[in-house]
This record gives structure tokens, C-alpha cells and sequence, in this order.
């Protein structure tokens, strides 16, 4: 594996078009709501699911003479982020106003960060399947949501809900670093693990706490950069794939056909798979941006970064090293467990004090195999950490086989209970009495004299023995023991 600082042209991701190849440039801009309890510059509540307009101030409906004052919380979680990305953070940073018009956004402009954000440069490291890739990242800034307009309800009228007016968002610009659609989910995949790990946006894209603009190019492998069209508000990582996929090959159509790319923001219509012109792209100087009037200069010192810096969580980076380097586990095992820091945890309250790769196998394997076919979660999980492990330890005395164990499992997820009394009290230990063992043994040789003959000579027949033994002790006998009595007897040594 290399990382990919400069990234080199990879013909593996190429489009290849009529007249040869072309390559595609992606930069993303993440809109991640900050999670916190009230807005931005007010207090009112940013709960989800609300009535419209239940969760409005009057800063939040921009009543005259209202005043914005900022909530320290989303400073303190924009900074957290911006140490979460290994990024710059700065001791001062100033709030602009961006001016437009639209009816959901009644103060007429947004507050945001345009030359001066709270975050400068920072990097996320995406691993795929064949290399390291990272990622830069350009800046993080604060600013306010809008609200929403509701067109369909009604056939002649249409409404506004301000709940989100003023709801505090994390904008995250990444460099033009990305190559593919592949790479472009993975990025947004690492960036909701690292934003979940630090509790800062729960990156819920589905309830619009996380909203990508995916930004395409193509050019020629070895080129500069060609001109961009930017996809808005993408709501799902599936769709970032779909989208980019269609708008690269409609650019290459264009460039082929000796046309040229105009700088748009498109939409993507997620019912017919294709992105669509929304309006020419606007530059900065048509928002008339300037430093707000009502808010001063953000400035914290160096001792408060400092201090959100040393009470981090440990992040998916460093937790997967750890998993590796202290568990022993493969990279798949280290990357499946550290997606989520829930099912991270619960690998390690399970794994503590026990054999790890044996318990990384039976949480990906048994445990989340069936949960995703049930379509569970960990937190709905019928089997907690204390259970998987007793089953563990039983597994580990020799007290029951593995395949007792997929029983004792499924005992365990349909009907509840403490594993080792499930297996005292219904008989399944394991029979490693070498006495009992024999006496099946001696049953199944005798009844089959022809078979043993047979077995002298095609010792791949001494399986079906060993089953023949496993099913009359309903699976309880030790398989090790049975299969070194079978060899004794037939004479296979
Ligand atoms: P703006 O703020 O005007 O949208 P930026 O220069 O800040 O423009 O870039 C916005 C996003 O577009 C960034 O994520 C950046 O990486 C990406 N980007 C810039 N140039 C290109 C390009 N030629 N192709 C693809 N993405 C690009
Ligand atoms: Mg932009």
C-alpha cells in the first residue's frame, strides 16, 4: 500500500470515452448540522420532527431589532471537528454577511464565515481497497441554515417553515482531491464515522443533518483542471455515487462532441438518475459579502483548543491501529468493527479478558450477520456483550463444540438467559468422557464392517464416521476426541 499525496492519474479510474480517456476531479462541500440543542446566535430548539414553525425565535425570523448572540457550544464543537480533521484551528475567525434573496430566508442574508473561518487545512485518510488516499481539506466554517419552502401541499399556495432558520451548520470544503465516485462515498463514509466518534452531527442524511454539493470536472489524464459543475444538496451516500457517475460521462458526451462545460449547479433527480441545470453558477462577489455589524470577531485562546484537544475520543484511525497492532485482528476485522464507535465498544466488552480474534469472528460473523438480516442495530441487539462472551468462554473450556454454539446463539437471541445455565440446565455440554465417546464409537464400527474395510484404503471416508459418531451424541461429543478414536480402531495409524 503507498499513500497518494500528488495524486498520480490511475488509468484504473478512467472514463474511457470515444476518443480516448479522461479522468475525474471531485471536490466535496459538506454540510454537517452541528449537534447541539439550540441554534446558532439563538435559543430556540433544533429538535427534529417538530410542527412548522414550533422551533422559531424572533432572531430566527429576523424581527427588527433582533440580535444575534453566538452559543458556545457550536463554537466548541466546530473546533472539536476542525482537531478531529487534524486541522488547523483559528484563534480568530469572523462572521460575514452572504446576501440573497429567498422567501426562506427572511433576514435576507446568511451568516457564515467567507475569508477569515474558524477552520483552515486539514486531511481525512480514506482507505481503499488497493491504497491510502488523502484527502485535503480546504477549511471548515460556521453559518446558519435557512428555512424551507413547501410548494406541494396545496395547489395555489406555499409555505414556509422556519425550524431550521438559523440552525447551526459546519460547512467542510475538501481540496479537489478525489478520483472517483468510489472515492467520493468512501470520503463521505469517513467523514460521518469521524463526525459520529466525536458527537459533533449525527449524520443523519436522511433527516437532512448531512447534505453534500459534489463538485465534477474531467480532463484529459495529466491536464489542469476543467470546469466544474456543482451538484446541490445530495441527501444520500448512494446517490453522491449515482450522480457523479452520470455527470462525468454527460461532461465527457459534451467535451467529445467539441462542446464545452459551462459552470452550472445542477440538481440530481434521484428518481431518473441524471443531474439537471438549476441556474448558472453564482460567484463570491455576487453575495456582497462583508463582516456582520451585530457580531464581533470569534477569538478563543490557544489554553481552550488545548483543552478540547486532550478530551478527544480516541477516533477510527487510531482505534483500528489499536485493534490490530493490541488484538491481533486482521485489517477487514479492525475496519468492519471501528465504522461505528458503538460496535467498537462492543467488540472490546466483549473481547476483554478473552480471545480476541475469536471474538472479533463471532460480533462480525454471528452477532451483526444477524442483525442486518433481521434488520437490527446494536442498541436493539436481543444478545448483549455479557452474553456473546459467555458463549465464548464455553467455547473456550471445551465445555460446548462450535456447533453447539450456533445452537446455544440461537437460544440465546430468541429466548434470552445466561449462556452457561442454558447449558447446564438442557444438557449440551460437550461429552470429552473418552468412556461414552468409545462406546458410540464401538456401536458405529460394528454395525458398518463393510464400511471400515473401505476406509482402509479411502480415508476421506472417515468423515462420514465422524458424523455418524457426532449425530448419535447430538452433536455433543468432543470432535477432536472422536475423530483420533475412529482413526485408532479403523487403524488409519
Ligand atoms: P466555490 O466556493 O465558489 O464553490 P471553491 O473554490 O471554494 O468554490 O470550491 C468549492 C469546491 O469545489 C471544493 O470542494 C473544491 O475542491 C471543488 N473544486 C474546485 N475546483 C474543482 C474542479 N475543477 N473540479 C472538481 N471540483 C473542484
Ligand atoms: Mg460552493
Amino acid at each position: 500500500m503507498t499513500i497518494v499525496e500528488a495524486r498520480t492519474p490511475d488509468p484504473k479510474k478512467f472514463i474511457k470515452g470515444a476518443t480516448g480517456d479522461w479522468e475525474i476531479v471531485i471536490g466535496m462541500e459538506v454540510h454537517a448540522q452541528v449537534t447541539s440543542e439550540a441554534k446558532l446566535f439563538s435559543g430556540a430548539s433544533t429538535q427534529f420532527g417538530k410542527d412548522p414553525n414550533a422551533n422559531v425565535s424572533l432572531v430566527d425570523a429576523a424581527m427588527p431589532g433582533m440580535l444575534p448572540v453566538i452559543n458556545e457550544e457550536c463554537v466548541r464543537q466546530a473546533i472539536r471537528t476542525g482537531l478531529g480533521l487534524k486541522a488547523q484551528i483559528n484563534l480568530k475567525s469572523v462572521f460575514d454577511r452572504k446576501n440573497y434573496f429567498y422567501p426562506d430566508l427572511p433576514q435576507g442574508y446568511q451568516i457564515s464565515q467567507f475569508k477569515q473561518p474558524i477552520v483552515g487545512e486539514g486531511k481525512i485518510l480514506l482507505e481503499m481497497p488497493e491504497e491510502k488516499v488523502e484527502v485535503g481539506v480546504e477549511r471548515l466554517h460556521l453559518e446558519q441554515d435557512a428555512g424551507k419552502s413547501l410548494h406541494d401541499q396545496h395547489p395555489t399556495m406555499s409555505f414556509v417553515d422556519l425550524n431550521r432558520s438559523g440552525v447551526a451548520l459546519m460547512e467542510i470544503v475538501s481540496k479537489p482531491d478525489l478520483r472517483s465516485a468510489d472515492e467520493a462515498k468512501a470520503y463521505l463514509t469517513k467523514l460521518r464515522t469521524i463526525l459520529r466518534y466525536l458527537g459533533t452531527c449525527d449524520g443523519n442524511m436522511d433527516q437532512g443533518s448531512m447534505r453534500a454539493d459534489v463538485n465534477v470536472s474531467v480532463r484529459r489524464p495529466g491536464e489542469g483542471f476543467g470546469t466544474r459543475c456543482e451538484i446541490k444538496n445530495v441527501n444520500s451516500i448512494r446517490f453522491v455515487g449515482q450522480a457523479i457517475e452520470y455527470e462525468a460521462r454527460r461532461q465527457v458526451a459534451i467535451l467529445e462532441d467539441g462542446g464545452s462545460i459551462d459552470q452550472e449547479t445542477r440538481l440530481f433527480d434521484a428518481v431518473k438518475g441524471e443531474t439537471r441545470s438549476m441556474r448558472s453558477k453564482e460567484e463570491a462577489h455576487d453575495y456582497r459579502y462583508f463582516p456582520d455589524p451585530d457580531l464581533l470577531p470569534l477569538e478563543f485562546t490557544q489554553g481552550y483548543v488545548d483543552e478540547l484537544a486532550a478530551h478527544l475520543p480516541e477516533l477510527p484511525d487510531d482505534k483500528k491501529a489499536r485493534f490490530i497492532t493490541d488484538y491481533g485482528l486482521t485489517d477487514y476485522d479492525a475496519d468492519v468493527l471501528v465504522a461505528e464507535r458503538e460496535s467498537a465498544d462492543f467488540f472490546e466488552n466483549v473481547a476483554k479478558g478473552r480471545d480476541a480474534k475469536l471474538a472479533a469472528n463471532w460480533v462480525i460473523n454471528e452477532l451483526f450477520g444477524r442483525l442486518n438480516k433481521e434488520g437490527l442495530t446494536l442498541e436493539t441487539s436481543p444478545v448483549s456483550a455479557a452474553q456473546l462472551g459467555g458463549i465464548i468462554d464455553l467455547i473456550k473450556s471445551d465445555t460446548i463444540s462450535g456447533k453447539i454454539a450456533k445452537d446455544l446463539f440461537e437460544i440465546v437471541w430468541t429466548e434470552g438467559g445466561d449462556p452457561a445455565q442454558i447449558v447446564e440446565d438442557r444438557g449440551m455440554k460437550q461429552v470429552t468422557d473418552l468412556g461414552a465417546i468409545e462406546a458410540i464409537v464401538d456401536d458405529i464400527i460394528a454395525a458398518n464392517p463393510e464400511k471400515v474395510e473401505q476406509a482402509k484404503t479411502k480415508p476421506g471416508l472417515l468423515g462420514w464416521f465422524v458424523g455418524q459418531v457426532m449425530k448419535q451424541s447430538q452433536g455433543k461429543a468432543n470432535p477432536q476426541a472422536v475423530n483420533d478414536l475412529l482413526k485408532q480402531k479403523i487403524g488409519l495409524e
